[in-house]
Order: C-alpha cells, then structure tokens, then sequence
C-alpha cells in the first residue's frame, strides 16, 4: 500500500484530483459568503479561518481574507511558496486535524478571480494547420505563426464558471451558396478545449517582462472552454478575428492548479521540425526550451439528453496532451508585454485549442468532424457534427507520472470544466 500523504483520507487514493501535492485554490460559498479555500481529496480548507492566527506574513494572511484570488495572486512567488509550504504542513500525515475542513458537496462554488482582462492564443500548430485547411485551402499555414505566438483579445466579462449553462447564440452568417447573410440561431456550435493560465504580479505600462522572468509572473492553470459560433465566426471573423461568435461565453474550471503543483510534469518545449525558424531572441531562454512544456493529459466528454435520460456515462470524444504546443506559457506572456502592454493580476491566458498529431486528439468538432462534413458515432449510435440543444460539454484534465501503487507515483488532476447548451432566447419582437 502506498503511504498515506495527509490526514484527510481522500486525498490519498491513486486517481484523487486533489491530494497533497496539488493543493489548488478556489473561492466557495458555504453559507458565509464567498471565501478562499484550497481543495484536498472531497474537503475544502477554509483559508481565512486555518490561516487566521498563524505566524504567516500579515499580507498573506490579508490576501486570504478576500473573496477573489487576485490579492494572492499579485504577491508574487516567495509568498506563494510560504503559504504552500504552509498548508503541506497543516494537511500532511500526522498533523492535527483542522477544523476548517468543509465537504465541498456542501459548498458552491464561486468564479474564483476577478479577471480584468483576458486573451486567448492559438498556440496548437496542429489545431492551426487544420484550420487552415479549412478556410484557406489554396494556402498552407500563415506565415507568422512560427515567429509569434498568435493571439486575439477576448471578453472578460462573459468568462463564467464550470456548470453555468451556455445559452446558444443568435448572430449573423451567410452559409455557403446563400446570396446574403441572415442572422438567427447559431447551427454550427462548438467547444474549444483549452488550458487557461493566470497572471500573478502584473507588470507598468511600458516595461516588458523578458523570458526568464515570465515564470515569477503566472500563478496557476485550469481548464478552459472557449466556446465557438463556427457559422458567426466564418462571416465575421475577416479581416480583424473573433468577435462575437467567442464573446457569448468561455467556460473555467474553478480550482486554480499551482504552477509550483505542475513543476514535477514539466518538460522540454515543443520540438520544432527540422526547417522551423528558431524563436526570435526575445521568445527564446534555454531554460524554457528545456523546462517550458507541461506534461498535461486533457480530455473532453459529451453527454447528450438522450444519454443522460438512459443513465449512461458522457463518451470521451478526445485526448490530446498540452505538451504538443508549439508555443509556452513564459512565451505568451513575453510576448504579450514585449510592445509595453501591461498585464494586472488575475488577468487570464487562453492557449488556444489543444489539439495533437493523431485524430483522437482534435480539441473540437469543426476538426473532428471536419467543419461539420463527417458526423461523429457515440456509442449509443448517436451523431454530432455540432452541439445540439441539450448537450454537455465536459473537460477534463490530470498529470501523471510513475505506476499507481509504486513510491514513484504522482498524480494531480484539473477537476472538471463543465457546461450544457442552453436553446436560443426567443427572438424578441421588433413593434
Ligand atoms: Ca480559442
């Protein structure tokens, strides 16, 4: 039997998403309005009320005391590191059981960050070169993809939490053959499977963060579902990107995962084929091409009504893994300040979708299912080229390393990233 890591014995089995080594952060209501807490094994830690008399640092503790993560995480890594170190010690085996534990079936939970602003990548050169074939066939892929990382400015305001519906938007398109747009539902919805990250202390106006400091500036990770009007973006999109077929909604998993909680999975950068330009030198650190990728398995799940009425379980639609992206974390976030721009705390990075080599790894339909020419089977013969009213959606994501039930074992998880597709409103009336 492996040993036992903490106290609380849920943390302990193979498969847990939260045991002692993750230790991820998220904001809860258990009746007492909107708190900090850290997840482990099925509990959560009630921060504020472990950390109120302790010799940790008044900041720290101050943070703690917040209904958002963004105090936290404008603190920067040596009191993350504090507090972290901190709460192993409160929760490991042999320490004294906390009261502040709460069942998280008896907690909701909140959207854990005030997010200010938030950016969304394109970093899969596979997701890339599909999509490309999509809407420039005669073309291979943009000629500035290899140089920079990719990305667009997305909202802030409509990022909602795991388990919120989605309802299907109405918007302008003009499908293939028609003579003009017309506007209405949305037919062709999909997901996006992506990791989110954000941003720890932010930087001025004007002073980009270099390479190698990036890392002090990212907090944590989850996961990220952008989702996606196809048939809005395809009008819309030329010539200046996504606008409103994204803005309708991006869907987060609420526990935010520690970049120090990632650390044992990390591993080298993507390798560039033979004939790709290296990075500029304001993307390239030899650090990051040696430690700048994370070993992080991600999947997605549909559950659809008819599914859900016969009891059965959501079939995987794919599995791909965040160490096929052609650009790193630190890279996006140099990038993103190398003009001067400033990022602020809590400000949230999306990767783009995370999509792999083979064909059980496309990260959304308008791949898998080629822009809608080749339905998908799920097992109980159902077909999908988009999402249908009803649908959920289901991301799910976990890093491992080692056998189960060997001493080299570890094993963390993302938790889940949740939503269902809602019908349209009804059109409201013109007179
Ligand atoms: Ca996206």
């Amino acid at each position: 039997m492996p040993v036992p890591h903490s106290w609380v014995e849920s943390a302990n089995g193979p498969d847990a998403d939260f045991p002692l080594h993750n230790l991820p952060y998220g904001v809860f209501d258990a009746g007492e309005g909107a708190r900090i807490g850290v997840a482990i094994g099925d509990q959560i830690l009630d921060l504020p009320a472990a950390t109120a008399a302790t010799g940790l640092a008044p900041e720290i503790v101050r943070a703690c005391g917040t209904a958002s993560l963004n105090a936290l995480m404008s603190l920067g890594p040596a009191h993350w590191s504090a507090l972290r170190r901190w709460t192993t010690e409160q929760l490991r085996a042999g320490a004294p059981a906390s009261q502040a534990l709460i069942p998280m079936k008896d907690a909701a939970m909140k959207l854990p960050v005030e997010i200010g602003d938030y950016t969304d990548f394109f970093t899969s050169v596979y997701h890339a070169n599909n999509v490309a074939g999509f809407l420039r066939p005669d073309q291979s892929l943009w000629p500035n993809y290899k140089y920079l990382p990719v990305g667009y400015h997305g909202r802030a305001s409509s990022v909602i939490l795991s388990g919120t519906p989605v309802r299907r938007p109405r918007g302008q398109m003009k499908p293939a053959g028609a003579e003009r747009p017309s506007f209405g539902p949305c037919h062709m919805l999909d997901y996006e499977l992506e990791a989110g990250f954000f941003t720890g202390p932010g930087n001025l106006l004007g002073d980009p963060v270099p390479i190698d400091a990036a890392p002090g500036h990212i907090f944590g990770a989850c996961l990220l579902n952008d989702w996606s009007a196809r048939d809005i973006q395809f009008w819309e999109s030329q010539p200046l990107g996504p606008f409103l077929s994204k803005s309708f909604s991006t869907s987060i998993s609420p526990w935010v995962i520690p970049m120090s909680a990632l650390e044992p999975f990390r591993v080298p950068a993507f390798p560039r084929a033979t004939g790709d330009p290296a990075p500029l030198p304001h993307l390239y650190s030899q650090a990051d091409q040696q430690r700048g990728g994370i070993d992080l398995t991600v999947e997605v799940y549909l559950l659809t009504p008819r599914m859900r009425d016969a009891g059965a379980a959501p079939a995987r639609l794919t599995r791909g893994n965040f160490r096929d992206m052609y650009w790193t974390v630190a890279q996006m976030l140099a990038h993103h300040t190398s003009n001067g721009c400033n990022l602020r705390p809590g400000d949230l990075l999306g990767s783009g979708t995370i999509s792999g080599a083979t064909p059980d790894s496309l990260g959304c339909l308008l791949e898998l299912t080629r822009a809608g020419a080749d339905a998908i089977r799920l097992p109980n013969g159902e077909e999908r080229c988009f999402l249908e009213d009803g649908d959920e959606v289901i991301l799910r994501g976990y890093c491992e390393r080692g056998e189960p039930g060997r001493g080299d074992h570890l094993r963390i998880g993302f938790g889940e990233c949740r939503g269902v597709v809602l019908p349209p409103r009804p059109q409201p009336c013109a007179d």
